[in-house]
């Protein structure tokens, strides 16, 4: 997440105090219109003839339809006076009386700070040990590690622990050695909403410490017991960042896989906490996982420094299938050899583990394909090679993939992608690269560089240059029209969102259900019974739905205000304001009153329905496309089916009716 949630208490206030419709009056002049409920004014951002800018009071946010520039007061100052975010809070600080924290002090504070955090850190990891270890409350979560296979060395070697399920109970615990303060600064506990009392923030969860390199315990991921797993909560939660922790930075476990990554010159990354830990269990070291979070490029730069090498072990789901797909579009062009293997079956690597032993999970490892023929390989088993057009499609989809990496061009390593991409598809190198060539040119100007991703793009707010012209470009329109809306000459450096391009139909499934979400927060519960942040494919918009979840894994409701506050990044900003005036333009909030259905045994609006459906639908179109393929690799037809095939034929059998109803549907 390109800010810290927690950590927003100076720009909150500055917002609180900040009126956008003054604000934006001292700088141009502003008409209401439609009663007062929205004011409106040339825009200063484009080269404006009609009052294109629209101000609205009740969400403190603006957009200019023509030119899509929009968001908070923060925005519009960085904006129009074409500076980052700290000088654009500095300005609305002074500008409502506020003292600004000053750096000096705030440094100096952080340091006293920061030893107390660790140190109340350190202190509740050993009691939330102990309370595993020796406490009747958790003799369930005991049962629970035991049954997943971990052993009492792993236990005590990672020191696990359990958060009993009582609010109090840290705090309890603590009173008269800590004071609140640097508890709540570690994020172990939180102020309630109702008054002035705390409340610990890891209920009747098993505990994963997260340490940062010098094996001091930072932070926690907290996993429920699956006999108190409830649909729309997090099986997993994930501690908040604070002073003394960085999702984007740190690899879970890195500090014990340190030394086997540097001996073997690979480092294995996995998803979860207990695949990295059972991996230790069986002696394979040089694992780590990722803290609930894509990997970055902190990450990565970090894991190159030990090792040459990085395997990507993902599960072979489609969320595993995204998470490859974008690392290898955001690595590609780095000096790295980048693998990625999917266990056989499915397999979680901790399953993989039980079944087959560490020789073989080595082996796995070190046969695990190379990043780009993984992906090759997908394509080929989404769409086959047996028809020019398959061939032609395969290449489509690796050549755009190739295209967003323009680090690339003319490099040693793209000669040897397109000769092996060539010879692959049986298609002429000449066909490949003037297809490539044209892949490249169709790509919006903007956006020849990577997409900003939000979990690497923090603090820095690229902004416009002050050699800014005029631009042209079609608003993305109303309602769901499949128009181009490209933008002719973005200027460099402009933080892009892809409302920049065209809005494919997949884009638009996950902006509705977005405007769904802004319009009644309440739904989130509904939703995320539904699907999950992986189902959302545009790496904008599930960072939009990562948020609202976020928020909701603490304790917090995803109103519009909260979500924009939480966002810093301009171009997930200029997204949710566009979303959140789409939403006001169809008028989903009636949408959502009338009809309502039966819907996962309750009563929920038809409109919520009927968006994720096409969501869900998709999923099972892919799941059913991989199965395809994987039928399609199926070795030895002679031997008959094994049951994994049959399995397979199956779930294709089922999705083909599913598919049938569906298109019988009026
Ligand atoms: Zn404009």
């Amino acid at each position: 997440m390109s800010s810290d949630l927690a950590n927003n208490d100076f720009k909150e206030l500055v917002r609180s105090r900040t009126d956008l419709v003054a604000l934006v009056g001292e700088s141009v002049a502003l008409t209401p219109s439609r009663g007062g409920a929205e004011f409106k004014c040339l825009c200063p951002f484009h080269d404006d003839h009609t009052p294109s800018l629209v101000v609205y009071p009740d969400r403190q946010s603006f957009r200019c339809w023509a030119c899509s520039t929009g968001g908070d007061c923060f925005t519009w100052v960085q904006e129009f006076d074409k500076v980052e975010f700290r000088e654009a809070l500095e300005t609305l600080a002074k500008r409502a009386g506020l003292e600004m924290p000053t750096y000096a002090g705030r440094r100096q504070e952080n340091a006293v700070a920061k030893t107390d955090v660790l140190d109340v850190l350190a202190w509740a990891e050993n009691e939330f040990h102990q309370c595993l270890l020796n406490s009747q409350m958790a003799a369930p979560a005991r049962e629970y590690l035991k049954e997943r296979g971990f052993t009492a060395e792993t236990i005590a070697k990672f020191k696990l622990g359990f958060a009993p399920n009582d609010g109090q109970w840290l705090i309890a615990r603590g009173r008269g050695k800590f004071p609140h303060e640097p508890m709540e600064t570690a994020r172990l506990i939180k102020k309630s909403d109702e008054g002035n009392g705390y409340y610990q923030f890891f209920r009747n969860r098993v505990l994963f410490p997260i340490r940062n390199d010098k094996g001091r315990c930072v932070s926690f991921g907290g996993r429920v017991l699956p006999q108190f797993a409830q649909p729309g909560v997090g099986k997993y939660i994930n501690g908040l960042e604070s002073d003394v922790y960085s999702k984007s930075n740190l690899l879970f476990a890195f500090d014990a896989a340190r030394e086997g990554i540097r001996k073997t010159g690979t480092a294995v990354i996995v998803e979860g906490y207990t695949d990295a830990l059972i991996s230790h269990q069986f002696d394979v070291t040089n694992v780590v996982g990722v803290c609930g979070t894509a990997l970055t490029q902190a990450h990565v730069d970090r894991l190159k420094r030990f090792a040459p090498r990085i395997v990507l072990m993902f599960d072979g789901d489609e969320a595993g299938q995204n998470a490859a797909e974008k690392a290898l579009a955001n690595y590609l062009s780095e000096n790295i050899d980048l693998r990625v293997l999917v266990l056989p079956d499915d397999q979680d690597p901790d399953e993989f583990l039980f079944a087959h032993g560490a020789e073989e999970f080595r082996r796995q490892i070190h046969n695990a394909a190379e990043a780009w023929d993984f992906k090759l390989q997908t394509e080929v088993n989404r769409h086959g090679l047996e028809s020019i057009d398959a061939r032609h499609r395969v290449l489509t989809s690796m050549l755009e993939l190739l295209a967003k990496v323009p680090k690339l061009r003319g490099s040693v390593k793209e000669d040897v992608i397109l000769n092996r991409l060539a010879s692959r598809t049986l298609l002429s190198e000449q066909v490949v690269r003037q297809r490539l060539a044209e892949a490249r040119s169709s790509r919006p100007e903007g956006s020849k560089g990577a997409l900003p991703n939000h979990n690497v793009a923090a603090a820095g707010t690229p902004h416009r240059g002050p050699e800014t012209t005029a631009r042209t470009m079609s608003a993305p329109s109303e309602g769901l029209g499949h128009k181009s809306h490209r933008v002719d000459s973005a200027p460099a450096n402009r933080s892009l969102c892809f409302l920049d391009r065209s809005l494919s139909k997949g884009d638009l499934m996950e902006c509705e259900l977005l405007e769904i979400i802004f319009t009644d927060p309440a739904t989130l519960d509904e939703i995320r019974r539904e699907i999950g942040d992986e189902d959302f494919y545009n790496e904008q918009t599930r960072a939009v739905l990562q948020v609202c979840f976020d928020l909701l894994d603490h304790d917090e409701t995803p109103t519009f205000d909260r979500i924009i506050a939480v966002i810093e990044d301009a171009a997930l900003k200029r997204l949710i304001v566009w979303i959140d005036e789409q939403a006001r333009k169809k008028e989903i909030s009636a949408k959502l009153k009338d009809n309502l259905t039966v819907f996962n045994g309750a009563s929920a609006p038809s409109y919520l329905a009927q968006t994720l459906e096409p969501i869900r639908f998709r999923r099972a179109e892919q799941q059913h496309q991989r199965n395809t393929g994987r039928l399609a690799q199926q070795p030895d037809a002679r031997a008959g089916l094994n049951s994994n095939a049959k399995a397979l034929l199956e779930q294709a059998t089922a999705f083909h009716q599913k598919r049938a109803a569906k298109a019988t549907l009026p």
